[in-house]
């Protein structure tokens, strides 16, 4: 059996102060003579930043996932959402989120008890609950001014088979977007009565690009045998794109993690001592169950990412070798466009080149995705969350899954919901991962990593 070294994050407090932070000052804003605005992971966050360095937002997914992350305060926003007629097989994420704005609370009751009220909405829409969420919030909240992008616009990839290819995204598909932002931004300062400043749009759309393009090359170390990262630190790691990925902060956090797991992969430090198989996971995990990740490692098992967690912050592109590695971003902040529309019209084409946003339109895209990861990350085995709680990334998974097994990859499958503890059986998913760990060939061993 390997024994690899392994050692705890330099940057892990980092990490975790920074994101405790987001949520203080979105809390404080208003305190420190600030704005706040909602919306989501997948919104066009730089758009909002040129507004000034003190508007602050909180974004919807990772919020409803602390909320998960905590069972009890999950529970009451669940109950809570449900009391007020709303159906339970909506996204969970919006759910545990309504919850917290009906019962008035915050997640993070040490910066704010109360539901810190946004003060305008700026959201996109191409999953089906994206817009309706804040349609919501905002009726929720008595309306809140909210200005929703269409960003269902036309895949960037063509796939064939396990093939998949990048595709110029239609001029006028850029042009659609671009000038919804034109128009959000006449409407954004309208709303909130500032000046809006282009530069700092453009220091926003530079930050997003360098972000994505580090997140990605994070993921392509975990190629490295054994992996630097393991799946459950890497949640909260990629947590820090999804709330800022057009910040300061994120860019320059993202650009000093990479050169720590690059300094692990010199190393050969492992996220666990006894790798022995690798396997990816899909979609969001439940949150109020990320131990299943330490019970893999019992059996010398490293879930080392999954496309969503490479993939939604992640910005990818085909090297001319073939493989799949980060984008790479432009020489400086200089090489972008001075003007509005020509940074937004650049913003917009990196942007919807992530290949979260891909598979929204065909699951042959995904799985020919995945099936890249599977045989360039080196993965014995695919561990498919059947995530009831979001329709939006889990449309489409059981085609993934023939399409993996055809490939020759073993796939387990596991029902679940990423913000609904009362739809994961624990007990059974346990068990079917000593199945799946017995299919690979592996059997329990005792050796614990380092946390
Ligand atoms: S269903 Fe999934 S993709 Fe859609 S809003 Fe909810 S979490 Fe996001």
């Amino acid at each position: 059996m390997a024994a690899y070294k392994t050692e705890s994050l330099k940057l892990w407090n980092k990490s975790k102060e920074l994101r405790l932070k987001f949520y203080e000052n979105y809390a404080k804003a208003h305190e420190n003579g600030g704005l706040r605005w909602a919306g989501g992971a997948w919104t066009l966050d730089a758009v909002p930043r040129g507004l000034g360095d003190d508007v602050w937002s909180i974004t919807s997914e990772p919020y409803a996932a602390s909320i998960a992350f905590n069972r009890d305060f999950s529970l009451r926003c669940l109950e809570a959402t449900e009391k007020r007629g709303y159906a339970r097989d909506l996204c969970s994420y919006m759910r545990n989120y309504w919850g917290s704005i009906i019962l008035n609370e915050y997640a993070f009751p040490e910066f704010s008890k109360e539901w810190p009220k946004p003060d305008f909405i700026f959201q996109d829409h191409i999953c089906c609950s994206h817009a309706k969420w804040y349609q919501v919030v905002s009726d929720l909240e008595g309306g809140i001014p909210m200005y929703c992008v269409d960003v269902g616009i036309a895949p960037a990839m063509r796939a064939n088979g396990e093939d998949f290819n990048y595709v110029e995204i239609p001029p006028h598909a850029v042009e659609y977007v671009l000038n919804q932002c034109l128009d959000a931004i006449e409407w954004m300062a309208q709303v909130t009565g500032r000046t809006y400043n282009d530069e700092l749009l453009r220091k926003a759309i530079y930050n997003h690009m360098r972000a994505t393009s580090n997140w990605a090359s994070i993921c392509e170390l975990q190629r490295t045998v054994p992996a630097p990262l393991d799946e459950k630190s890497m949640y909260s790691l990629y947590v820090h794109g999804t709330l800022g990925k057009a910040s300061q902060w994120c860019a320059d956090f993202y650009e000093e993690l990479l050169e720590e797991v690059k300094d692990r992969v010199a190393r050969g430090i492992a996220a666990i001592p006894n790798e022995t198989v690798r396997v990816m996971s899909d979609t969001q995990p439940p949150w109020g169950f990320l131990k299943v990740f330490r019970y893999l490692e019992e059996f010398g098992c490293v879930s080392i990412g999954s496309l969503y967690t490479f993939g939604l912050i992640g910005q990818w592109e085909l090297k001319a070798d073939g493989s799949w590695g980060a984008k790479t971003m432009p020489e400086s902040i200089d090489s972008l466009p001075t003007d509005r529309e020509g940074m937004l019209r650049e913003y917009v084409k990196w942007e919807f080149n992530k290949p979260e946003w891909q598979h929204f339109y065909h699951p042959a895209l995904k799985s020919a995705m995945m099936i890249k990861i599977a045989r360039d990350w080196q993965l014995n085995g695919i561990m498919l969350h059947y995530n009831r709680g979001c329709e939006g990334l889990t449309v489409g998974i059981a085609e993934n899954r023939l399409a993996l097994q055809e490939a020759g990859f073993p796939v387990m499958t596991f029902e679940g919901n990423m913000g609904d503890e009362r739809e994961f059986d624990e007990a059974r998913t346990m068990s079917r991962i000593d199945s799946f760990m017995e299919t690979l060939g592996i059997k329990k061993q005792t050796q614990r990593a380092e946390h």
